[in-house]
């Protein structure tokens, strides 16, 4: 009367496996089922896996497999330790009984567990007595529920039935017969033998190889995942920089424009030219305080300008050239006289101040040039990838 549901661990494992085949074989057929694209002239019109998304079914895969694998152990744990504590439970239920006819110990001849999956039912403990003085048999459960069976009697002499079992590949019957008259039982109990028949799978440990990743793979691809995760973090964080985060200071000040003494007078040039400033000079530039200061010099060509027509022309203009830069012009150090405006520029590149100054020019919240904007990334095809 052995029964046991603990078995050993390979059992577990081969029931994961099968299970992941014959998911893994569900999931390949229904990817490469065509697809319905549309119909004409009532013809269905379909495309098939290759040319609609192999890629998509590898990258889908290979998380399904690794995720497979990377639950088996966990799962055979649990199933494990349900199939222990089923055991616990059939040792736990330990029933004794007196005959109910003759108050003899009778012998317990079955035991079982009945195992329900169905919600809001137990399983319980079934157990089998008969006795050998008087043959009265019974069965009882652990909640108690019971049923005594008396030994049955020949109609014809009131003599003790014996039951005869015979056996075929199909069925087993419990004949009943009369051992002192020639009673024999018109209805025999036949009970059909029902054999699991188990299915070959020929391709079983081909698709094993297939759908369930060995150790080194488990491993590998858990490396993978923690690699997704530090890449993810990468990107998060340099989303979260508000640097990286339009309409910011830090993000404005990331964008500005950085000429230098040569690019700037080029620029400025080209700008004061067309409102009508010739011929713009720069005199060495200096370092003052860690910033660089020019002085300049440029003529107004229009003569029929006023000095403080001039002066506020002049200024609008560098102040537009300038907006996206990190130059400005020093406000006191603008003079004019006989039409040449002098004065000083100054640029830094210390980030207080460019954030200052960004804020001063009420750029925060306003969209950044386009010709200005850079990605956030570069991948190794040389593909620029804004986040
Ligand atoms: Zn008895
Ligand atoms: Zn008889």
């Amino acid at each position: 009367m052995e029964y046991r549901h603990l078995k050993e661990k390979s059992h577990y494992e081969d029931l994961y496996d099968r299970f992941t085949v014959e998911e893994g074989r569900r999931l390949e057929k229904i990817w490469n089922e065509p697809e319905v694209i549309g119909t004409k002239k009532n013809m269905y019109v379909t495309c098939n896996v290759d040319t609609r998304h192999s890629g998509l079914v590898n990258f889908y895969m290979y998380f399904w497999k690794g995720d497979r694998n990377r639950n088996k152990s966990k799962t055979i744990e649990k199933w494990m330790q349900e199939d222990r504590d089923l055991d616990a439970h059939y040792d736990r239920v330990n029933i004794k009984r007196r005959c109910k006819n003759c108050s003899k110990d009778m012998k317990l001849t079955d035991k079982f567990l009945h195992v329900t999956y169905e919600k809001g039912k137990r399983n319980y403990v079934e157990c089998f007595f008969w006795c050998k003085g008087c043959d009265y048999g019974m069965r009882i459960t652990e909640f108690g529920d019971e049923k005594v069976f008396t030994p049955r009697r020949c109609p014809e002499c009131s003599t003790k039935v014996k039951c005869t079992v015979t056996e075929n590949k199909k069925n087993t019957t419990y004949q009943d017969s009369c051992p002192k008259c020639t009673w024999v039982s018109s209805k025999p109990l036949v009970i059909k033998n029902y054999r699991l028949k188990e299915k070959i799978d020929r391709n079983f440990e081909q698709d094993r190889a297939r759908f369930c990743l060995n150790h080194e793979e488990g491993m590998e691809y858990l490396a993978s995942l923690r690699r997704i995760d530090e890449l993810k973090n990468v990107v998060e964080g340099i989303k979260s920089d508000p640097k990286n985060q339009e309409g910011t200071p830090e993000y404005i000040v990331e964008h500005l424009e950085r000429p230098t003494v040569a690019k700037l007078q080029k620029k400025l040039a080209k700008a004061l030219q067309k409102v009508g400033f010739t011929t713009l000079k720069f005199d060495d530039a200096d370092e003052i305080r860690g910033d660089v200061v020019v002085k300049f010099r440029v003529q107004d060509s229009n003569e029929s300008r006023s000095a403080s027509f001039s002066k506020r022309e002049f200024k609008k203009t560098v102040e537009e050239a300038l907006l996206y830069t990190n130059w400005r012009i020093l406000p006191t150090s603008l003079s004019y006289k006989m039409g040449v405006l002098k004065g000083k520029l100054s640029g830094t590149d210390s980030t207080p101040e460019l954030l200052e100054l960004v804020k001063k020019r009420g750029l925060e919240n306003k969209p950044v040039p386009e010709s200005l904007k850079r990605p956030s990334m570069v991948n190794g095809r040389g593909e620029k990838i804004f986040f």
